[in-house]
This record gives C-alpha cells, sequence and structure tokens, in this order.
C-alpha cells in the first residue's frame, strides 16, 4: 500500500535523504557529520535528492 499522505512522504523523504555518504567507503553518515564514521575521510557528500525516489 503506497503512501499517499503528502506531509507524512514529506517526513520520509527527510528521514531517507538528509544524510552524508562517504565518498571513500560509502558508508552513510548522520546530517552535518564532518567526518566519516567508518574510515574518518572528510570526503563526504550530501545525498542527493530526487534520483530514484518516484511518486
Ligand atoms: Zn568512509
Amino acid at each position: 500500500m503506497p503512501v499517499t499522505d503528502p506531509v507524512k512522504l514529506e517526513i520520509v523523504y527527510n528521514r531517507v535523504l538528509n544524510k552524508m555518504v562517504c565518498r571513500k567507503c560509502g558508508a552513510l553518515n548522520p546530517p552535518g557529520a564532518k567526518k566519516c564514521r567508518r574510515c574518518r575521510s572528510k570526503n563526504l557528500r550530501p545525498k542527493k535528492k530526487g534520483a530514484g525516489f518516484k511518486r
């Protein structure tokens, strides 16, 4: 059963996409992280929004 409530969808988007991804090892880090929690690299990028998420 798909989620249709736009308010809930907004919350889900933020929960799922509000993360930092390590460019070195690919680990997911909490938003606002300065260093990777696995390899301690500072090479982090914010997780991209949009692609892969369909309505
Ligand atoms: Zn890493």
